[in-house]
């Protein structure tokens, strides 16, 4: 018997991942537009990184890590997220300065796996570090939004809140644990743990709703300085046309956040893992691995949830030029014409097996090629047959002629 994938995994093979590859290449393309460059980190690290990065008292790191022990007994950690990572690798170098860098790879974390949620994913994103202006807040939620946009997931909004500073919480964490602590018999088990560990975390207790509905919001406890860079964040928004709505009791699971936290949304992808992507500044994860003080915002997208709610595009075409050919010796021409092909920037590509002209063309029909490219007898006078496989239409030229041919869609 052959052995299935773990548990949580996924084997993304064609024509799926052509939708994987939009969405990658999307990001990436819209990263680089916007100033990010590109940062490999490593997929696992020291355990400890999680623990003090992303906080012992997080769901992740308590119940959702893969760790393991090494040959040489380090206790390492197959990378949940890749801020902790982005973060330290800034610090290992100095930390000086501005970095701007987009990544993306798959995350792995313990989940119960269902649609959208797995146990390794995809996820792409951004850190901006060194940034402390709440224009650097509005430009990475910019990216993801028109990330978003650009993936055809045309309603996508952004859930936005501010949890303060930490000097800020201090007082606001005593009045929300009075608040829980009133309410501990009507809470779930779950938040009603949270209540003495992290009652922060209680806050966004989807099954709790009803308790929480009265419960005090970080958003009304902000210090001035928080409470500014909250209103700059929301008129840069507005400015650069990114709709939004105000979520208070949005928390975000991991621990080094602060001020800005946000989500993205789509109204055509209501389901139980809805969220695509989020992120939010990060300023005091610097100290909490042991550098200096570094401001930061980031954001992550889960790249298998966007596929999820991208509109289907399977009518686009996936190859410019499928090259059919005619008797054994006429592959090695056919291989030179595919070769100038993608020399010229069109995607190409042909059967190698020798197969009919028919099953060729049906070979160009699945891979949705918009032409093909006949190399047939006329080759013997330097000609090919082009046809473009929607309309049927036909005709002959030369090799040089097709580029101009394929361009003119
Ligand atoms: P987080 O780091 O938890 O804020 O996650 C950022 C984004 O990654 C989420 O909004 C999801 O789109 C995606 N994500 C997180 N966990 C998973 C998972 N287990 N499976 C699939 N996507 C995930």
């Amino acid at each position: 018997m052959i052995p299935r994938a773990p548990k949580g995994t996924d084997d993304i093979l064609p024509p799926e991942s052509e939708r994987w590859r939009t969405a990658l290449r999307t990001f990436d393309d819209l990263a680089d537009r916007y100033g990010y460059q590109l940062a490999l980190t490593p997929i696992f690290e020291h355990t400890e990184l999680f623990a003090r990065g992303v906080g012992e008292d997080t769901d992740v790191v308590e119940k959702q890590m893969y760790t393991f022990e090494d040959r040489g007994g380090r206790s390492l950690t197959l990378r949940p997220e890749a801020t902790a990572s982005v973060v330290r690798a800034h610090l290992d170098r100095g930390g000086d300065g501005i970095l701007k860098v987009a990544y993306a790879g798959p995350m792995f974390r313990y989940e119960q796996p269902q649609a959208g949620r797995r146990r390794q994913f995809l996820q792409v994103g951004v850190e901006y570090i060194g940034e402390p202006s709440p224009e650097a807040d509005v430009e990475v939620i910019e990216v993801g939004y028109r990330c978003l946009q650009a993936c055809g997931i045309g309603d996508a909004s952004v859930l936005l809140n501010s949890i303060g500073d930490p000097e800020d919480r201090v007082a606001y964490r005593d009045l929300l644990f009075r608040f829980l602590d009133q309410h501990r018999d009507d809470l779930s088990t779950e938040a009603a743990r949270r209540i003495d560990t992290n009652p922060l975390r209680a806050l966004d207790s989807k099954q709790d709703e009803t308790v929480l509905e009265g419960a005090p919001v970080p958003i009304d406890h902000l210090g001035s300085a928080a409470r500014a860079h909250h209103a700059a964040v929301e008129a840069g928004l507005r400015r650069q046309g990114i709709p939004f709505v105000a979520d208070p009791r949005l928390v975000r699971g991991l621990d080094y956040y602060n001020r800005t936290v946000f989500e993205y949304q789509a109204a055509s992808y209501q389901v139980a893992q809805a969220a695509l992507g989020g992120g939010g500044r990060y300023d005091p994860l610097a100290a909490m691995l042991g550098g200096s003080d570094t401001p930061g915002v980031g954001l992550a997208m889960g790249v298998d949830r966007i596929v999820l709610a991208m509109p289907d595009v399977v009518d686009a075409p996936a190859l410019d030029a499928f090259v059919v050919w005619t008797g054994d010796e006429r592959l090695e021409a056919a291989l030179v014409v595919a070769s100038s092909l993608r020399a010229a920037g069109f995607s190409a590509d042909l059967d190698l097996s020798g197969k009919s002209v028919r099953s060729q063309f049906r070979a160009a029909d699945r891979r949705r090629a918009t032409a093909a490219i006949v190399v047939g007898s006329e080759w013997d006078e330097g000609l090919v047959t082009v046809k473009r496989l929607a309309s049927g239409e036909e005709s002959t030229m030369t090799l040089e002629g097709t580029q101009a041919w394929l361009k003119n869609r």
